[in-house]
């Protein structure tokens, strides 16, 4: 069944969104990724497209239609952060982040659900964080964000549920990735101390929570 199917990672170049794309890959789907920069892992089709501008992601999604086939699984992975405390936090560090972590899920989903909608069967995963469900000191502009996709998974899920298409979230706690990397050792030694493993997560470890909701048994 996954051979038939096509997979859309966003910000599928490096990090979680890569190790995703790696992940359904080997699981034998048809892969696209949407990279501003870079290319996606060896097997995957890589397409441009920036999540804050509507008109990128129509041309990304119109050139993975044209080679792959229509969209049945999205993965809106792509993000960012822009840390620092509320006093502190500019305009446009909120709005940055809300329009490409929240925004850029609602681009991507709403051109990904016309193909849905005819095929009566889809996809949707929404790369949340922990950091969306318990808050963080300097993080208001992403736990806003991340959050937010809570409300849309289960807002989508009462739109479109009938229809043979699911939505869900993921939220993975502190995975080894570029984002964490740009992060004060200490504050990763104390983010740690709070984490009963003792250790961050490995994209890999989402990968597979993903590829399990993207599947029939989901
Ligand atoms: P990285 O910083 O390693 O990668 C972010 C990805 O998002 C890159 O591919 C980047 O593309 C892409 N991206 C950013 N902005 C845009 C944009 N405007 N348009 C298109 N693509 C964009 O992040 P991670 O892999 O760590 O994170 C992936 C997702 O997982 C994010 O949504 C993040 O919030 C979430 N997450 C991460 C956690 C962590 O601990 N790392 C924990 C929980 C959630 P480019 O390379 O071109 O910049």
């Amino acid at each position: 069944m996954s051979a038939d199917r096509v997979v859309l990672v966003t910000g599928g170049n490096r990090g979680i969104g890569r190790a995703i794309a790696e992940r359904f890959v080997a699981e034998g789907y048809k892969v696209a990724v949407t990279a501003r920069s870079g290319e996606g892992p060896e097997g995957a089709l890589t397409v441009r497209a920036d999540v804050t501008d509507a008109a990128s992601v129509d041309a990304a999604f119109t050139e993975v239609e044209q080679t792959l086939g229509p969209v049945g699984v999205v993965v809106a992975n792509a993000g960012i952060t822009k840390d620092t405390l509320l006093l502190r936090m500019t305009e446009d560090d909120f709005d940055s982040v809300v329009a490409t972590n929240l925004g850029g899920a609602f681009r991507v989903v709403k051109r990904a659900a016309k193909g849905m909608l005819r095929a009566r069967w889809g996809r949707v995963i929404l790369i949340s964080s922990v950091v969306g469900l318990y808050g963080s000191p300097g993080q208001i502009n992403y736990a806003s964000s991340k959050s937010g996709l809570v409300g849309f998974a289960r807002s989508l899920t009462r739109e479109l549920g009938g229809r043979g298409i699911t939505a869900n979230v993921v939220a993975p706690g502190f995975i080894e990735t570029d984002m964490t990397a740009a992060l004060p050792d200490e504050t990763q030694a104390d983010y740690k101390k709070n984490i009963p493993a003792g250790r961050f997560a490995t994209p890999d470890e989402v990968a597979g929570v993903v590829t399990w909701l993207a599947s029939d048994a989901a």
